[in-house]
C-alpha cells in the first residue's frame, strides 16, 4: 500500500513551472485549441473557455458548438475559429478538418442521447490531450461504461455535484478522496476536485490549491478554469502541471481582480481578464 502524499501549491511551487514567452516565437508554437460544447442557450460557456485558453497563452483557438453558436460566437469572440455541427441545437457529430494540440469538451453541451452518441464516437477516435468538464462528465456519469474510453492522463474538472455523480456519494473527506484516487487510478486520469480549496488528485498524490476566493462562486467560473488548464496544454505543459499551475493562476486571477470589483461583482469574464496580472504576479 502506498503513501499519499499531500502537497500546497503556492507561488514558490509555481515558479519552477513556469515556461516563458520565446522571443523567437509565433502562433504555431503555442498550439491550437479546439473547444467543443454548447447547446441552444448555451453557447456563452464555450465563448469563456475559449476565451480564458487564449488569455492562458494558446496560439490558436477554434471552437465547434452546434450551428445556433455560429454568429455570436463570430460577432463576440474574433479570435476564435468557428467550426459548427449540422445541427441548430445540440451536437449531433463531432467532425473537424483541423489537427488540435488539446482539446476540451462538454461545457454547456447537454445530456441529448445523440450527444451522448457523438461524444462516444469521439472518445473512441481521439488521440489529442483532452480535458473534460461539465455536461461531458455527466454523460460519462451516466454511462459509466464509457469512462473505459478515457486515455490515460485525461484530465477531468468536477464540481461537487459532478464529482457525487462519477465516484459516487461520500461519508465524509477522507471518503471522498478516497474515492477520487481509486478513480484516478483507475482510469489514469487526473481529477481536478473544484471547491473553495480546489484538490487536483492524481493516483496517490494530492495537490492542494491555495488561491482562490468566494467571489468565483458565480456562473461560468468553471468554463474558465477549463479553458485556462486546456490553453497551458496547448502550449506545452504537460496534463498534470497544466492542472495545478491552471488552477493556481485561476484563482490568483480572482484574488487580483476581487481588489477592483468586490466579492459580489466578480464575474467570470473578470477571471479572463485579469489571467495577465495572474502571470505577472509570478514574479
Ligand atoms: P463551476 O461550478 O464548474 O462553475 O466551477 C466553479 C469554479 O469556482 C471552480 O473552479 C471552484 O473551485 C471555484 N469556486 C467556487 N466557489 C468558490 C469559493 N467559495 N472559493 C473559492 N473558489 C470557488
Ligand atoms: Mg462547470
Amino acid at each position: 500500500k502506498t503513501e499519499t502524499e499531500v502537497e500546497l501549491m503556492g507561488k514558490l511551487e509555481m515558479l519552477p513551472i513556469y515556461q516563458p514567452r520565446e522571443k523567437f516565437s509565433n502562433k504555431g508554437t503555442y498550439g491550437h485549441a479546439l473547444i467543443i460544447g454548447g447547446s441552444y442557450g448555451k453557447i456563452g460557456a464555450v465563448m469563456l473557455s475559449g476565451r480564458a485558453a487564449l488569455a492562458s497563452g494558446s496560439g490558436l483557438v477554434t471552437t465547434f458548438t452546434p450551428k445556433c453558436g455560429y454568429i455570436p460566437l463570430q460577432t463576440a469572440f474574433p479570435e476564435a475559429m468557428t467550426i459548427t455541427d449540422s445541427d441548430d441545437e445540440k451536437i449531433t457529430a463531432i467532425k473537424f478538418d483541423i489537427e488540435p494540440t488539446v482539446i476540451a469538451i462538454g461545457m454547456g453541451m447537454g445530456t441529448h442521447k445523440d450527444t451522448h452518441l457523438a461524444l462516444q464516437e469521439f472518445l473512441k477516435g481521439n488521440t489529442a490531450p483532452l480535458v473534460i468538464d461539465a455536461d461531458a462528465l455527466n454523460i460519462l456519469s451516466k454511462h459509466k461504461s464509457d469512462l473505459k474510453l478515457l486515455k490515460p492522463q485525461t484530465v477531468l474538472t468536477p464540481h461537487p455535484k459532478e464529482l457525487e455523480r462519477l465516484i459516487g456519494k461520500w461519508k465524509d473527506d477522507f471518503d471522498k478522496l478516497k474515492k477520487a484516487k481509486a478513480f484516478s487510478k483507475k482510469y489514469k486520469s487526473i481529477l481536478v476536485i473544484k471547491g473553495a480549496h480546489t484538490i487536483t488528485v492524481f493516483e496517490n498524490k494530492l495537490y492542494v490549491n491555495s488561491t482562490g476566493n468566494p467571489g468565483l462562486a458565480t456562473g461560468g467560473t468553471g468554463d474558465v478554469l477549463t479553458g485556462i488548464i486546456t490553453g497551458l496544454i496547448c502550449q506545452g505543459y504537460e496534463p498534470l502541471t497544466a492542472s495545478i499551475f491552471g488552477v493556481y493562476l485561476h484563482g490568483k486571477s480572482a484574488d487580483i481582480a476581487v481588489e477592483d470589483y468586490g466579492y459580489q461583482s466578480l464575474t467570470a469574464s473578470h477571471v479572463i481578464d485579469y489571467m495577465g496580472k495572474a502571470f505577472l504576479n509570478l514574479f
